[in-house]
């Protein structure tokens, strides 16, 4: 499903200050709220959008994000931290703030007995767990061969023990004595009389008075989770693998999170990878480069005979085909590339210099006589 462009949902651009875009989401809330529009799909379909446009571009952060990345930094609809309401209710709860400016406060008046639909009490509902992140660290020969690893993190989940009410098991919560259940209770400023969250119970419209004791009435615990991690040969710094389900447990029956394992891939002193490529460097003498050979060499993780061709210059390139990465998602072979370094003695002996010399003079070369002042 393509997705439109946030500023274009809400008629603003990316420069427009906060409020603008704050009035802009106000504008087409007003203009496709259900209210309004009583079983109207397509109304019901703009006000998510613009809900979900406005939930991006009013944080900071998001939308610095949204400007970099565009929506795949939130993984598509409802993916990894994203946007995504399943439901009006949700975008009520969530832009409270601004719903109570347009509907809530009686001063307009505006739409009527229902107003604000989630005002009243707070049932609990399900709600999948969080998405989480564990950074982990691979040698540069893991990244090549690929690896399993075992990793240890905590998750947060319901408690197993109220099955995440926070209530004593056998127990019951009471109504809240200041709001009768309601969940609100009602205020009288002058001529307006308003509606607003019970202090005691926050909403719930119960008190418990029999906390669970394994949680303390958290409803939820932190719980020390191992988990073994299949690396795919081929990864990079940056490379992520999802693991479905294994984040936050979900509350109240709602699905769990899922874990990105994100990749760092440390250095290695002698290889290194370019694209697909393992690239390294190789010795050879200078009489092994005039005149070629074959030799035993190591690569990253295994030995291979080098055939290193006659007249090879310094800094030419030795490829073995398909003996680098393979990528880790679709197909292909990297090779595995030697750099020649070609050595130049510094001091040869004195057999060897007497044949050097003679071959430069069949050849007319002007060369030193003797190799030193007092020789
Ligand atoms: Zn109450
Ligand atoms: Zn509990």
């Amino acid at each position: 499903m393509s997705k439109r462009d946030y500023y274009e949902v809400l008629g603003v651009d990316k420069s427009s200050p906060a409020d603008v875009i704050k009035k802009a989401y106000r504008k087409k809330a007003m203009k496709f709220h259900p209210d309004k529009n009583p079983d109207d799909k397509a109304a019901e379909d703009k006000f998510k959008e613009a809900a979900e446009a406005y939930e991006v571009l009013s944080s900071p952060e998001k939308k610095a994000q949204y400007d970099r990345f565009g929506h795949s930094s939130f993984g598509g609809a409802g993916g990894a931290g994203g946007g995504g309401f399943h439901d009006a209710s949700d975008i009520f709860e969530n832009f409270s703030d601004i719903f109570g400016d347009i509907f809530g406060g009686g001063q307009a008046g505006g739409f009527g007995g229902g107003g604000a639909r989630s005002r009243g009490r707070a049932t609990p509902r399900p709600r999948r767990g969080s998405d989480l992140r564990y950074h982990l660290e691979l040698s540069f020969l893991e990244s090549f061969e690929g690896v399993k690893k075992e990793i240890e993190f905590e998750v947060e989940e319901d408690c197993t023990e109220c099955k995440g009410s926070g209530i004593e098991k056998g127990k019951k919560p009471v109504t809240c004595g200041t709001c009768s259940g309601s969940g609100q209770v009602i205020q009288r400023q002058g001529f307006f009389t308003m509606a607003t969250t019970c202090p005691a119970c926050k909403g719930a419209g119960q008190i418990v008075k029999d906390p669970c004791k394994r949680c303390k009435g958290q409803k939820r615990v932190n719980r020390t989770k191992k988990l073994n991690v299949t690396v795919p040969a081929g990864v990079e710094t940056g490379t992520q693998v999802r693991m479905s389900s294994e984040g936050d447990g979900g509350h109240l029956g709602g699905g769990a999170g899922d874990l990105y394992v994100a990749l760092r891939v440390l250095k290695d002193p002698k290889f290194m990878r370019e694209g697909l490529d393992l690239v390294t460097k190789v010795e050879v003498t200078y009489l092994q480069a005039i005149l070629g050979a074959t030799f035993e060499t190591e690569s990253l993780n295994s030995k291979v005979i080098l055939e290193v061709p006659e007249g090879t210059q310094p800094g030419d390139e030795i490829r073995l085909k398909k003996k680098g990465f393979s990528a880790h998602r679709g197909g292909g072979v990297g090779d595995l590339v030697y750099r020649v370094k070609v050595l130049i003695p510094k001091k040869i002996s004195g057999d060897e210099s007497k044949l050097l010399k003679e071959i430069a003079l069949t050849k007319g070369e002007e060369v030193k006589e003797k190799s030193g002042w007092f020789s």
